[in-house]
């Protein structure tokens, strides 16, 4: 059989995988790629993934970056079933729903911006109606349900762990005289994870595609981090301050009101205002809620004993926009929850165009901040960022939760590796940025022995091919030629040269002008990069 890697390769979003046997072509995970233009735009070109001819699509979970391109596919004409778990289902309704939503408003702002340059218009990824449309493809499946999907070729979901409903799916597909297994390990949660199950110990595969999100990090303690968290609101509740947390509408949200939820119980802290500013939010809390056969034994537990582990004294969800800035307005202490995860889009800029500058103000990261987005810089201690086209400086505390994560660390992924016990087993490393699925990569081939590797995007490969079966010329693998490549960077660097002369000499023309010293502190910094990169290039 053979495999294409389309997606979530050496970058965390974008997970998709082409599968075919024989006549039968289908995808595991079908991800929209985020964090920045040039990735975004693999989003444009859906051709490889050949929608027409697809049989299904075996979805793992609801979160974007796994499930966002459907809507797509399904306007360039995919007729099959997506196959998922019920809760992956109820979160995709409302999730895929707002990506439409989000493609819309980011068009229709483009378009402005396009016709004011005299650029032509831009058409949505897809529309709110388009997603729409693609719900009804949607067939789902219980955990540890076996589902004949062909001759010859079944497939069985099991709790990967990570959020409501996510699943890693095993794959049984007859090859020769036997069968094969291939494994998906999903996205995997982290074992201390709140609300959800513990990801799903897999005795058995012959290949398996690993995620590395974390796949060089150890994170601390579930205990040590709702600690960190405790001491975090305590101070800010000291100092009439706000906590900010950005998080992604379902999961992380939940986990932390959740956590918020305990440490009330537990008369640490006392009540105070959590806003929940994020509609999505709403939504995805009911469908827990809707969900309660996926929570794991203690939330179950709180439920028997008529606790609600999803409420709060003082939860406040906002809607409109109105409420949404009528919340800083309130100048009590509290928490305000909001969307995106990663501060590229949506309420929680204007949260952190609010707090950023503030000295007394607590910004709490808990999830993974991508290569390329607002989120990281700030992580990464950049000392201003732009937002709605305002320097805005940062001033804010700055913390980091790894604790909080829904994928395990490096301990977790290779701990939930250790019970495959096929020495002969073959490992593709994905859903990870380069640099940390190579390591991840390198520590299971010498630890385990096992034959792990990185592909490339776009690589394609036999499996289970016997030694001196080829794959036929054409469709090998395009490897691009070093001197191809290097050809490539040059053309890519002399533009980029190109365009920073042309700025330099537009700065030249305005420090003139205006003597506008930030000019000059910007160009100071660009002299010294220059520098370092000539120096660096020896
Ligand atoms: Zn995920
Ligand atoms: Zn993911």
């Amino acid at each position: 059989m053979k495999v294409e890697f389309l997606g979530g390769i050496r970058t965390v979003t974008g997970s998709a995988t082409l599968l075919e046997k024989g006549s039968l072509r289908w995808l595991v995970d079908c991800g929209m790629f985020q964090g920045g233009k040039e990735l975004e735009e693999r989003n444009r070109n859906l051709q490889p993934y050949r929608a027409k001819d697809l049989s299904f699509i075996l979805l793992t979970h609801a979160h974007i970056d796994h499930s966002g391109l459907i809507p797509k596919l399904v306007k360039e004409g995919f007729r099959g079933k997506v196959i998922c778990t019920k809760a992956t289902f109820d979160l995709c309704e409302v999730m895929l729903r707002d990506s439409g939503h989000i493609q819309e408003m980011e068009t229709e702002w483009q378009n402005r911006k396009n016709k004011r340059s005299g650029r032509d218009e831009t058409t949505p990824l897809y529309t709110v109606e388009d997603a729409e449309r693609s719900l009804q493809y949607f067939q789902t499946v219980g955990y540890g349900e076996m589902l004949s999907l062909a001759d010859g070729l079944k497939v069985r979901f099991q709790d990967a762990g990570h959020i409501l409903g996510s699943a890693m799916i095993e794959l049984w597909v007859e090859e020769g005289k036997g069968e094969k297994k291939l494994v998906f390990s999903g996205d995997l949660g982290s074992s201390d994870q709140p609300i959800v199950r513990d990801p799903f110990p897999m005795g058995d595969g012959d290949v398996l595609w690993l995620e590395s999100t974390y796949g060089n990090r150890l994170h601390k303690s579930r205990e040590e981090t709702v600690q960190e968290f405790l001491k975090i609101v305590q101070e800010a509740i000291r100092q009439q301050a706000k906590v900010v947390i950005p998080a992604f509408a379902i999961e992380r949200t939940q986990d932390i009101i959740y956590t918020i939820g305990q440490l009330i119980r537990k008369d640490l802290i006392p009540s105070l205002p959590v806003y929940i500013d994020s509609p999505l939010a709403i939504s995805a809390t009911e469908i827990f809620k809707r969900n309660p056969d996926c929570f794991d034994q203690e939330t179950q537990a709180l439920l028997l004993g008529g606790e609600d582990p999803l409420e709060l004294p003082e939860i406040i969800y906002t809607q409109s926009t109105e409420e949404s800035k009528a919340i800083n307005e309130d100048l009590r202490p509290g928490i305000i929850i909001s969307a995106s995860g990663m501060c590229d889009a949506g309420r929680i800029q204007h949260h952190l165009k609010h707090h950023l500058w503030r000295e007394a103000s607590h910004i709490v990261f808990i999830g993974y901040q991508a290569e390329g987005t607002i989120g990281r810089r700030i992580v990464d201690g950049v000392k201003s960022v732009r937002l709605f086209g305002e320097e805005v400086a940062v001033r804010a505390h700055i913390h980091t939760l790894g604790g909080f994560s829904a994928h395990a660390d490096q301990k977790g992924l290779l701990e939930w590796l250790s019970h495959l016990k096929n020495p002969q087993l073959e490992v593709f490393i994905n859903h990870g940025e380069e640099k940390i699925s190579m390591e991840l990569s390198q520590i299971i081939r010498q630890q385990f022995h096992l034959n792990a590797s990185v592909p490339q995007w776009r690589e394609k490969r036999l499996l289970f091919a016997p030694e001196r079966e080829v794959m036929p010329e054409e469709e090998a693998t395009k490897v691009e030629p070093s001197e191809e490549k290097l050809s490539v960077l040059f053309q890519k660097l002399e533009r980029n040269y190109k365009r920073l002369r042309r700025k330099l000499k537009r700065g030249k023309t305005m420090v003139k002008e205006y003597q506008d010293p930030r000019w000059l502190r910007q160009l100071e910094e660009v002299n010294k990069k220059l520098e370092e990169l000539e120096s660096e290039l020896d």
